[in-house]
């Protein structure tokens, strides 16, 4: 087996939107989504995406507004008499100020609209980036720098959704040794066939961080049960798997078959909050966990005073 490497990963962005990540050099009419704050080519500052955007938008409100008023004149100087140039004036003023006001009530509304159609626009340019960060991480594979590239790759997936790009991610975190304080990532990795190298990174991360795993995890755990059962320990990891899921129960709800067919590889503690929740929550459909539970701990912990009294 291959040795692995402690190493320290460089600080996540945490944005609300996606597109948030996108930065953009005005002048080179280029995209960046990593952690450059200057153009490669040019040198100049990156701009946020949204910042651009506005200013597009900006322009385009100042237009029409300027539109307005200028009907608004050409109204003013045709009036021909004086009970004309009151209305023309009346009604232009009702009109500039009914648009100021839509303009904040609804300016957001736009602004938004406006914005996805200038992504629309940029999606080219924005492929190219990601296209030409892709390169950029071949050659940080090449150079023997994979933390790089796994960091590299992080960053684009938040673009790209494919397996190519999670089993390349996977294939970057076998090489570190996971550790519990580390930002790491489990349901933006399942890929969407059996991959042993997911597997294997699964197995070292539930021991870690086990609340990464959630319903993408166990929802492959049972899609390829067969193929996990063909590998080393893989019972063991279903177990240990399950006993991560059971900090929700709705998972325990939900993959209750996976339990009750697992139950013997369920780590001992796991087991007893196991135990202690099928307890508390007794209810109907829950027999059959009920039952496989209960048949364990009489076998095996029939004299343990941890589950004395349990179930
Ligand atoms: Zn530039």
């Amino acid at each position: 087996m291959r040795k692995k490497i402690g190493v320290l990963f460089r600080k996540t962005r945490k944005t609300t939107y996606r597109f948030e990540r996108l930065q953009t050099c005005k002048h080179c009419h280029t995209y960046h989504v990593l952690w450059e704050t200057h153009c490669e080519e040019c040198g100049r500052e990156y701009q946020p995406i949204r910042k651009l955007s506005a200013a597009v938008t900006r322009r385009y409100v100042q237009t029409r507004f300027l539109l307005l008023a200028l009907l608004v004149c050409l109204a003013v100087l045709c009036a021909k008499t004086a009970a004309q140039l009151a209305a023309a004036c009346g009604v232009g003023l009702l009109l500039l100020g009914l648009f100021v006001m839509i303009q904040k009530k609804y300016g957001s509304y736009e602004r938004d609209a406006q914005f996805m159609s200038y992504l629309t626009q940029e999606q080219a340019a924005i492929r190219q980036a990601l296209v030409h960060h892709l390169e950029d991480v071949g050659l940080e594979v090449k150079a023997g720098n994979i933390k790089e590239a796994y960091e590299k790759t992080r960053e684009i997936a938040h673009f790209i959704d494919s397996d190519t790009i999670k089993i390349r991610k996977i294939m970057f975190l076998n090489h570190f040794i996971l550790r519990k304080d580390m930002e790491l990532e489990l349901d933006t990795l399942v890929p969407s066939t059996y991959d042993k190298d997911f597997v294997a990174y699964l197995r070292e991360v539930v021991k870690v961080q086990p609340s990464l795993v959630k319903k993408s995890v166990l929802e492959y755990v049972r899609r390829y049960k067969s193929y996990i059962l063909l590998q080393e320990n893989g019972e063991q990891l279903i177990g240990q798997v399950l006993g991560a899921a059971l900090r929700m129960k709705p998972y325990v709800e939900q993959y209750q078959d996976l339990f009750v067919e697992f139950i013997d590889y369920i780590p001992k503690d796991r087991l007893l909050r196991l135990a202690k929740m099928i307890r508390t929550h007794r209810r109907a459909g829950w027999e059959l966990l009920y039952a496989a539970t209960k048949k364990r701990i009489d076998t095996q912990y029939g004299f343990d005073p941890d589950f004395a009294g349990v179930l």
